[in-house]
């Protein structure tokens, strides 16, 4: 479960931009330990009836081990969120922002597409951060269902809009590539709070935009 730490930061200037916030979102999860991930790989190697001192093999341990830090540690990125001067009160929604994360069970990938949508209240966000924020909770050990419900709710609590709705689709290698061997599909999962939970012209708008009709 991630843990994002949050500091407020607000402009001191007089520009127009005064009221720019910027929260630094930075993870709190423990460190990975890099010589043990290498010994834990070579000794799966092992077990595997494989032989990791073979010259094909030799470098394996480290190069899984750096690549599983790197898929289990979002980047750290300021959250920059402005005032709706503009009182601009339809949907924002960034579509197909790409996924990856591992899924929990079998520490496999699952890929695919999200997309991101809000009905702004006060304030208004950096269109790429929507991307960092389904980094923050992609880059863990998850079951697509959380990761979907977790970006919503982080969103919601955090940038208070009056609605905010997730829709992610994803293949996962471990029903793909084992088990069932079902290439091709791909799950769906939503989460949606506020008006686009409530209002039923608002939910079906996003839902509708979200499938691409
Ligand atoms: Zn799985």
């Amino acid at each position: 479960m991630s843990i994002a730490k949050l500091e407020h930061e607000i402009s001191g200037s007089h520009s127009r931009h005064d009221d720019r916030r910027r929260l630094r979102v930075v993870h709190h999860r423990e460190r990975v330990n890099l010589p043990a991930a290498e010994r834990a790989v070579r000794d799966l190697l092992l077990a595997l009836g494989r032989d990791p001192s073979s010259p094909h093999l030799a470098d394996t341990p480290r190069r899984v081990a750096m690549s599983f830090t790197e898929m289990l540690t979002p980047r750290e990125f300021d959250l920059t969120t402005f005032p709706n001067d503009e009182h601009y009160d339809e949907l924002v929604l960034a579509k197909s922002i790409p996924v990856q994360s591992l899924c929990e069970h079998h520490m496999l990938p699952f890929t695919g597409v999200a997309h991101v949508g809000y009905l702004p209240g006060e304030r208004i966000l950096g269109l790429s951060k929507l991307a960092r924020v389904v980094e923050l909770f992609a880059r863990d050990l998850q079951v697509q269902e959380r990761l979907t419900v977790q970006v919503a709710g982080w969103l919601q609590e955090h940038l208070a809009p009056k609605g905010v709705g997730v829709v992610i689709e994803a293949e996962h290698m471990c029903m793909s590539l084992r088990g069932v061997q079902a290439r091709g599909s791909r799950t769906i999962t939503s989460s949606v709070h506020g008006l686009l939970r409530e209002d039923a012209r608002s939910r079906q708008e996003f839902f509708t935009l979200t499938r691409g009709i």
